[in-house]
């Protein structure tokens, strides 16, 4: 039978002998299947129109019928799309107590801190830590020191109202291969989360730079490690048993970004980083409120690949978050 996620494959493929406005529907839909709530092929089989899911009109709707009654040859998923779990295949029983990525107004999001704050609530959350982009990255509208600082204190009077929802001070600070991050002072946040955002494309092993980036003392968590996008970038190769080595030997924590698109670590390299006994993190990287809901396809890889849930971050309350950094 023909899953979601053998359409997102199928649909990708399809969109690569087509043009224009045909193949962008064609795109759009196969990442659009990641986060579709049925399986196409059971509202099919129940006779339901498949215009219910997002991206699908009646040309597309047509030619997934046309696969469900005669499904075409299928060996295996592009590495492109590889190893990305469906919001369909959600059965895990966990419960995050917070999430620790996501962006605001502040940098390149939709919502306010606020409003991030208040969905989290409503997902029966204890804290979030709001991880805009830092300085170094100007495409995606990065803090300066000083809007850093003002942005503190906006969190600081949130939270002097906010009757035990705590928000966490962090910043997605930006990685250079040297392992040095682009802010200075880091005294005043609670966490810092640190990832790559250039030369991701490089064939070659990049396990030096992972290195490098965990033992600078100031980062916490290295945020989606591979750098990966569905159908878009394959992410940087490491010797991920080494990467994860030294980060449970120093006590870093690597990331879990639960985006759809991204999934990043995924099933493969977290079964690597179960053996390594390595703190793992959750992040939605949610650009808006609404996103949250990302964390459940998170929970779902980390809990299908047995990680042990002590060693989530997100299963430890915001007071225990502050002390594991505190120490490091
Ligand atoms: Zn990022």
């Amino acid at each position: 039978m023909l899953t979601n996620a053998h359409l997102s494959e199928l649909l990708a493929r399809r969109a690569q002998s087509e043009t224009g406005h045909w193949q962008r529907a064609l795109k759009k839909a196969a990442r659009r299947s990641l986060t579709w709530p049925y399986e196409a092929h059971l509202l099919w089989a129940q006779g339901q129109p498949l215009q219910k899911l997002e991206g699908v009109g009646p040309v597309l709707s047509r030619l997934l019928g046309e696969w469900f009654e005669q499904p075409p040859d299928f060996d295996d998923w592009d590495p492109l799309r590889a190893h990305f779990l469906t919001w369909s295949m959600l059965s895990h029983p966990w419960k995050a107590r917070g999430d620790l990525q996501m962006h605001t107004v502040w940098s390149d999001g939709s919502s306010e801190i606020s409003d991030m704050a208040e969905a989290a609530r409503a997902r029966g959350y204890e804290y979030i830590a709001i991880t805009d982009h830092a300085g170094g990255l100007k495409i995606a509208n990065g803090l300066s020191t000083e809007r850093l600082a003002a942005q503190g204190q906006e969190i600081e009077a949130l939270n002097a109202r906010s009757q035990g929802f705590v928000i966490l001070r962090s910043v997605e600070a930006n990685l250079a291969p040297d392992g040095s991050i682009d802010v200075q002072d880091t005294s005043r946040l609670d966490l810092v989360l640190a990832c790559f955002h250039s030369k991701l494309r490089l064939p070659e092993d990049q396990t030096e730079r992972y290195l490098a980036a965990l033992r600078n003392p100031k980062v916490h968590i290295l945020g989606h490690p591979r750098g990966r996008i569905f159908n878009f970038r394959l992410g940087l190769r490491a010797d991920w048993k080494r990467v994860f080595g030294l980060a449970a030997e120093l006590d870093k924590a690597v990331e879990i970004d639960c985006f759809p698109d991204r999934q990043d670590l995924d099933l493969v390299t977290l079964e690597l980083a179960r053996q390594s006994g390595v703190r793992i993190s959750l992040g939605t990287d949610a650009h808006a409120a609404h996103q949250l809901h990302f964390m459940e396809l998170g929970l779902e890889a980390a809990y299908r690949a047995h990680i042990p849930s002590e060693r989530i971050l997100n299963m430890m309350s915001a007071a225990e978050i502050k002390r594991w950094t505190a120490r490091s």
